[in-house]
């Protein structure tokens, strides 16, 4: 299965790669002086690069794009060849005499020697397709027999520099997708729009979850109070399976003296990714220097270090809900998903190498869990190696220690039939780790979390446990963060939901709506009565139709809107209607607050 998956891929590939070699064929019939950028194979499709020069005459537009999809649809129907050649660099320099990128290119070529197929150095390779001969390593397919004309588009224009650098010319890039069948070009194309609908900068913006402030500055999310309640819910519900796992909250500083990062190793290495130090003049003209805490971890080691250690206090779990902060590019913000400060969900756990496995699949069975309880169907692990190469540069210089890490986290996973994926060298620092990747419910890809094996730093840092032999032992740190940020959880959860939480998580639950001003008593009974069940609500009482208010609080996204006039006041009941199922009747008050404690309890 997997095999034929990679082959169809590399199939698509040289598709999509073709269909860019196509648009060009059809930007060059308008254009014939195009200078010719890059044009490579991208995740679902292609683009490539070009300079037009002036384009009054036909505009590189959203509109006109289909003109040009329309003519490589033609192209393709005359079932023309994909040829490799050699050629000569100077005939390929000749060739390219007033197109200045290629030029460029293909000199820089020549200095390197490494284009593939560039027999002896002295050649460059070329795919001829028609009469359109273009430099090129391909692959490529065979005949344009192979496209299939209906399942692909080009999707949109955009302004890229040559070569990525702002100092050169700003070039025009078409964007394309392209797959094996219309049916798999419709479906995104069709995710694609449900995706922006479900943004979650739009989504958070209007149901009021989250904000950002000039003044407070870039990346630095404010929670708004229904975004704190969302905060606060799944923070109850990491507490409540923590204590269950037997974990320990703990509480430590924002902010941490130089010489502990200098020891965790994070100082120098990790300096750009800090915000830059605070030099303290402490009183007696002592200096001192003050960083931002970019992890917890050496927060809890020394939480760790705080007691003599005995093999009977292990595993040690320690959990917090740490505040980190990241000095991240502002150019590479984005919403919730790359910020500046963020609420980790960390938890370390100090174990001996008897207790790791055991340890260690808890908490890929904790995470697991937080799937079901979220309703993530698709995830993948991925397991993070070490490389030979990498070791006392990359990674920390103890090869038997890596191999036997890693072996006990294979097996472990393999045992227990959890699907995962093997990737070499791109392990942490310190040892081996599993990144999750998610599927939200329309199928888009998040990494949200992550489980890594530590088995160098709590040695940097001196922590040791007196072990049943009488001897002094380093424990392994299990570094782990199953709902990753709030910031990016909540990011997922938003678009994953569409914003509308379920009932557990809805920061209002239930919205009372009173037909009239002469109901609000009635209203106010039954909100004492919920309020006296903890549940989170809202009353409508402003002065608008019946029909209005039932929209706003469904715009909203409330669960469940509970109206009340004449007859539910007679009845002593409510008419409940529910978000996405519509009107469910009158029942007695009671009823509806049991069967809301159920759907609460049960996080359904
Ligand atoms: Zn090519
Ligand atoms: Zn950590």
């Amino acid at each position: 299965m997997q095999k034929d998956n990679k082959n169809i891929d590399k199939q698509l590939d040289k598709i999509r790669h073709s269909l860019s070699h196509l648009m060009t064929m059809a930007i060059v019939e308008i254009y014939p002086k195009a200078g010719l950028g890059v044009g490579p194979v991208i995740e679902n499709g292609f683009y490539q690069d070009y300079d037009l020069g002036k384009t009054d005459k036909f505009p590189i537009t959203t509109e006109n794009l289909i003109k040009i999809e329309n003519r490589m649809r033609e192209l393709i129907a005359q079932n023309i060849k994909f040829e490799q050649h050699d050629m000569t660099f100077a005939k390929a320099l000749a060739l390219y005499k007033k197109d200045k990128y290629k030029t460029e290119l293909i000199k820089e070529l020549k200095k390197k020697g490494d284009l593939p197929r560039s027999k002896a150095g002295k050649k460059v390779s070329f795919y001829k397709s028609g009469d359109f001969d273009n430099l090129c390593a391909g692959p490529h397919i065979k005949n344009t027999s192979e496209i299939n004309p209906q399942a692909f588009k080009l999707t949109k224009v955009a302004g890229a520099y040559w070569r990525g650098n702002e100092k050169n010319k700003m070039l025009t890039r078409i964007y394309g997708i392209a797959f094996n069948t219309k049916e798999e070009l419709d479906n995104y194309v069709k995710m694609q729009e449900e995706a922006e609908k479900r943004d979650h900068r739009m989504l958070g913006e209007k149901l009021k979850i989250f904000t950002f402030s000039e003044m407070v500055g870039p990346g630095l999310p404010l929670w708004l109070p229904n975004g704190t309640v969302i905060i606060e819910q799944l923070e109850n519900l990491a507490k409540e399976m923590e204590k269950k796992g037997g974990y320990s909250q703990v509480k430590t500083p924002h902010i941490a003296k130089e010489i502990m990062y200098k020891t965790s190793g994070h100082l120098p290495y990790y300096a750009d990714s800090m915000f830059p130090p605070m030099v303290m003049q402490e009183e007696g003209g002592k200096k001192e220097i003050y960083y931002l805490k970019a992890m917890n971890c050496p927060h809890h080691h020394q939480i760790f270090k705080a007691e003599q250690r005995s093999y009977k206090n292990l595993p040690l779990r320690l959990a917090e809900y740490g505040t980190c902060y990241r000095y991240e590019k502002s150019g590479e913000l984005f919403g919730l998903m790359r910020v500046r400060s963020m609420q980790m969900n960390d938890a370390h756990i100090y174990c001996t190498e008897e207790q790791f496995a055991k340890e260690f699949l808890a908490v890929v069975k904790l995470y697991l869990e937080y799937f079901k309880i979220f309703g993530i169907e698709k995830y993948i692990m991925r397991l993070s190696t070490h490389s030979k190469e990498g070791l006392g540069k990359k990674y920390i210089n103890n090869e038997k220690l890596w191999k036997k890490t890693e072996a006990m986290v294979r097996d472990i996973m393999t045992k227990e039939n959890i699907p995962f994926v093997e990737v070499p060298n791109e392990a942490a620092f310190y040892g081996p780790k599993i990144d999750v990747q998610v599927w939200s419910a329309i199928g888009r890809e998040f990494t949200l979390a992550t489980n890594q094996v530590d088995f160098a730093v709590p040695e940097r840092f001196g922590l040791t446990f007196i072990d049943s032999d009488g001897k002094e032992k380093t424990p392994i740190c299990i570094h782990r963060a199953p709902l990753g940020t709030h910031e990016r959880t909540i990011g997922f959860l938003i678009e994953h939901f569409a914003g509308a939480f379920p009932l557990w998580l809805s920061p209002v639950q239930i919205s009372i709506i009173p037909i009239s001003e002469k109901h609000l008593e009635y209203a106010n009974i039954i909100k004492q009565k919920l309020l006296e069940n903890n549940i989170r609500l809202e009353i409508r009482d402003e002065a608008e139709t019946l029909g209005k208010k039932i929209r706003t609080a469904e715009m909203q996204k409330i669960p469940y809107l509970i109206i009340v006039g004449d007859k539910e006041i007679q009845a002593n009941a409510v008419s409940v209607r529910a978000r996405g199922k519509g009107d469910l009747g009158q029942m007695p008050i009671q009823s509806f607050i049991d069967k809301i404690n159920n759907e609460i309890k049960n996080k359904l």
